[in-house]
């Protein structure tokens, strides 16, 4: 029984490593989604039939509460507001993990000096994960708005990070570790990661969940080995091995080490400085847009964050198909961190049923904008702000940028002078060559394509 068992729970291994390949593909995307579901459903429907397993009711209960909870927060959260999901989703993984960790010491003495030795690496990971995590959410749902710094923050962290392996240590070393000893270790391990996070704001929340991710997969496979169940040691490295992956290719994407995002982070507040921008921004009417893309010959779209906050995906690619039937040659331009979490731009135009083969990475278009007409932002600001190029003060220098200053028109759709995520003005709006079309994407789109069809006439 025990080695079907292990059989089984290798084959679902295998199938949620094949779903999570999918994944990396927008083609098979959604394949790979329904497969590592499935493969999810069929781990816990194995470990009913693992030997020793009692409480079916608890079991169930959980399962009941926790899938009822999850498939109704995923109907009704909007696609904005996704990165505080996956960062609560990911707190909940953590928290479970240092759970786990916490009844293995109430038990006492069952794992040996090296079980108990990944016990509480487990622990101290997950915790620092589920607080870190429950912070992250609170500054992305808006509840904690200010970055909260303490003086001598990182010699706080280091000092908290010390006591916390010291008092894992001594549960290691005692076989019976008392209830205080525990608790204190938690409490320390849970302070550390609410207070890594903290100051921590504005445009590096996205990789610091995906990190926070990194250490929940790893939280995971530590207690999978603690319990011996092979379904979690393999579902915690992917996710560990995964999320580590993430938060290196978006700390590149934004030219930030990751040492300069937990140690010294922008804190979201609008950070000055910087060379002086000259010029001024012009506006231009929606009729006047519409009239510079229907004459143009080639017109790149650069989706941003403001694109998904309006919605306006639907209207943009109604847009855009209106061109091209009026034989102008329309293309999307993706950058890696536009909008709010990997993949977001990608995500709402497959949704609104942009075909792939329009949608190009940074790397494949950025050649292509002097010979563009018209790039056309959309709800973009900080990953086509041209100072991240040149001025070596900017927060942002040094992150490669959607190059649209070199299109020969440039029109970017706002709804007024806010700034991007990173707080800094953008010299991108100051240039000759770039007009401002005023209002909420999806309003103004839709009168741009008014406009757009009356010029068919
Ligand atoms: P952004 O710099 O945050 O700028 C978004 C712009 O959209 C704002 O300037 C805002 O200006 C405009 N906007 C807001 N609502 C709008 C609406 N309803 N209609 C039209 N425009 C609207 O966005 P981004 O260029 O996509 O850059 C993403 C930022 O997130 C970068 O700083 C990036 O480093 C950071 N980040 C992203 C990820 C990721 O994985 N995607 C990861 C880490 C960091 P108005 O207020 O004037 O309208």
């Amino acid at each position: 029984m025990s080695g079907l068992i292990q059989l089984a729970y290798f084959g679902v291994a295998v199938v949620f490593i094949l779903g999570l390949k999918a994944m990396s593909s927008p083609v098979t995307a959604r394949k790979g989604i329904v497969w590592a579901g499935y493969a999810m459903i069929a781990a816990t429907l194995v470990t009913f039939y693992t030997p020793g397993m009692q409480n079916y009711g608890l079991m169930i209960t959980a399962i009941v509460l926790g899938g009822g909870i999850a498939w109704w927060s995923g109907r009704v959260v909007k696609m904005t507001d996704m990165p505080q999901m996956v960062a609560i989703y990911n707190g909940m993984g953590g928290g479970a993990a240092a759970a786990i960790a916490a009844l293995e010491f109430a038990r006492g003495g069952t794992h040996g000096v090296a079980g108990t030795t990944l016990a509480v690496l487990g622990a101290l990971i997950g915790s620092v994960a589920f607080s870190g995590s429950c912070i992250a959410f609170a500054k992305l749902q808006g509840i904690m708005t200010k970055a909260w710094r303490l003086p001598a923050q990182n010699m706080v962290n280091l000092g908290l990070a010390a006591l916390a392996v010291l008092l894992g240590l001594g549960i290691v070393v005692v076989e019976t570790p008392p209830s205080a000893l525990v608790i204190a270790f938690f409490v320390v391990a849970l302070a550390l990661g609410a207070i890594l996070t903290s100051p921590i704001g504005g445009a590096d929340m996205p990789v610091v969940i995906s990190l926070l991710n990194a250490f929940t997969g790893l939280a995971v496979g530590l207690e999978g080995y603690v319990l011996g169940n092979p379904a979690l040691i393999v579902a915690g490295i992917v996710v560990g091995a995964s999320g580590t992956l993430l938060t290196q290719l978006m700390a590149k994407a934004m030219n930030r080490p990751i040492r300069n995002i937990i140690f010294t982070p922008i804190t979201g507040e609008a950070a000055g400085g910087g060379e002086a921008i000259e010029g001024s921004m012009k506006e231009l009417s929606a009729l006047d847009a519409a009239s510079v893309m229907r004459y143009a010959s080639k017109v790149i779209i650069v989706p941003g964050y403001g694109m998904a906050v309006a919605g306006a995906q639907h209207k943009v690619w109604e847009m855009a198909q209106l061109l091209e039937e009026g034989g102008v040659e329309v293309v999307f331009a993706i950058h890696p961190v536009a909008g709010r979490m990997p993949g977001h731009m990608n995500v709402l135009l497959a949704e609104a049923g942009v075909p792939y083969d329009k949608i190009f990475d940074l790397e494949e278009i950025n050649a292509d904008f002097p010979q563009a007409d018209v790039a056309l932002v959309i709800g973009a600001n900080d990953v086509v702000n041209p100072v991240a190029r040149t001025d070596k003060s900017s927060p942002i220098y040094g992150m490669p940028i959607l190059n649209v200053d070199m299109a020969h028109n440039v029109i970017v759709v706002k709804r007024g002078q806010g700034a991007g995520y990173s707080g800094i003005e953008n010299a991108l709006f100051f240039r000759d060559n770039c007009r401002m079309l005023y209002g909420s994407a999806q309003q103004i789109i839709g009168e741009v394509i008014t406009h757009v069809k009356a010029l068919e006439v």
